[in-house]
């Protein structure tokens, strides 16, 4: 083996095991960030029996695994959330160290890092608090500036990459402010975070704005896959919860149909049993409309559960989806476009 291949794959464990230390605070940051306790001080504890953790209960990853996922003191079942924070952080790190920085320590890393451990944690407070701290998109936006000082020092100052920067920052942004407030005015709902929208105003920075219009593709595109498939499932088990199958509802609806149809065929062709058809009929209708009845209350009621049950989907997790993917891969997928296509386009 040769000595850059030994010498890439050390720095890779060191910087894996750094990723993964820097993860367990990330944890502490999920915790404590969105209820404003903070993080600097105290010491953490188990928040099932509230026994103090020694520093061997909080070695990242390994101490979940030794533990078998539970607390030493009290048996209780660790989150996984954990473990799975700690190792993406330093899968993210290594993963920026061999494609973003081509294996190569450079002070770029640092910017890097900062974005996509904010990307981590706003993704996870999002989806349990459908908060975006502030702390994050400003941290993503400090990350974009180092990611710029390392490039003028590097290459010189170039005015069209400032723009490029400076548009990213608010082309994606300013779209999704408009948008939002078309919506407020319309429906009188904030159908768009103001958290969502200085999340693209930091990454546009970050990332540049054709980098950031892909994350903005990408992160919807995913957002409402998600969306429809989360929607469907807590559709089926509000059904079974409310005892209601829907494979049976259909089969009953298409029986009571095939009933009227005979039931309708008797009456036009038999005049004699025509009138006792005719007040079974009256009867049913008036059956059938009690049971709208209760349909309607119940369509209320759910109406009114909507908020309270959160049905409401975060949209930053995919936002935040959506920038990690152009930071790996935009700058590779714009040059096979403007390569491929766009030039192909311009010979033809
Ligand atoms: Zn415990």
């Amino acid at each position: 083996m040769n000595l850059l291949l030994i010498q890439k794959i050390y720095l890779s464990v060191i910087i894996f095991l750094f990723g993964i230390v820097i993860g367990s605070f990330l944890n502490v940051l999920i915790y404590r960030l969105p209820i404003g306790l903070d993080f600097k001080k105290g010491s953490s504890f188990c928040p099932k029996c509230n026994h103090n953790l020694k520093w061997y209960d909080l070695v990242p990853l390994f101490s979940f695994i030794f533990l078998g996922g539970k607390c030493r003191y009290c048996k209780a079942k660790i989150s996984p959330q954990y473990p799975i924070v700690e190792a993406l952080n330093g899968i993210f790190y290594v993963l920026a160290f061999l494609f973003l920085c081509d294996g190569k320590l450079m002070p770029e890393m640092a910017g890097y890092f900062l974005i996509l451990s904010c990307l981590i944690v706003l993704t996870w407070t999002d989806f349990q608090h459908n908060i975006i701290p502030d702390s994050m998109w400003i941290c993503v936006l400090l990350g974009g500036i180092i990611l710029y000082v390392c490039d003028v020092v590097r290459n010189g100052f170039d005015l069209e990459k400032l723009l490029e920067r400076i548009i990213g920052f608010f082309l994606v942004s300013g779209i999704l402010l408009i948008l939002g407030l078309i919506f407020t005015k319309l429906k009188g709902v904030d159908a768009i975070g103001g958290g969502d929208i200085k999340l693209m105003a930091a990454a546009g920075f970050a990332l540049g704005w054709k980098c950031t219009v892909l994350a903005t593709v990408v992160g919807t595109v995913i957002g409402l896959l998600f969306t429809v498939i989360y929607l469907s499932i807590l559709y089926k088990k509000e059904q079974k919860e409310k005892g209601i199958d829907p494979k049976e509802e259909r089969k009953k609806a298409k029986e009571a149909k095939a009933k009227a149809k005979k039931e309708t065929v008797s009456y036009e062709t038999n005049s004699k049993i025509a009138k006792k058809v005719k007040a079974q009929r009256a009867l049913e209708e008036v059956n059938e409309d009690e049971d709208i009845d209760e349909d309607i209350d119940l369509g209320l009621d759910e109406e009114e559960n909507e908020e309270d049950t959160g049905r409401e989907v975060p949209f930053g997790p995919h936002l935040a989806f959506g920038i990690a993917f152009a930071l790996f891969l935009g700058q590779r997928i714009l040059q096979w476009y403007f390569d491929m296509v766009v030039d192909k386009l311009l010979v033809q």
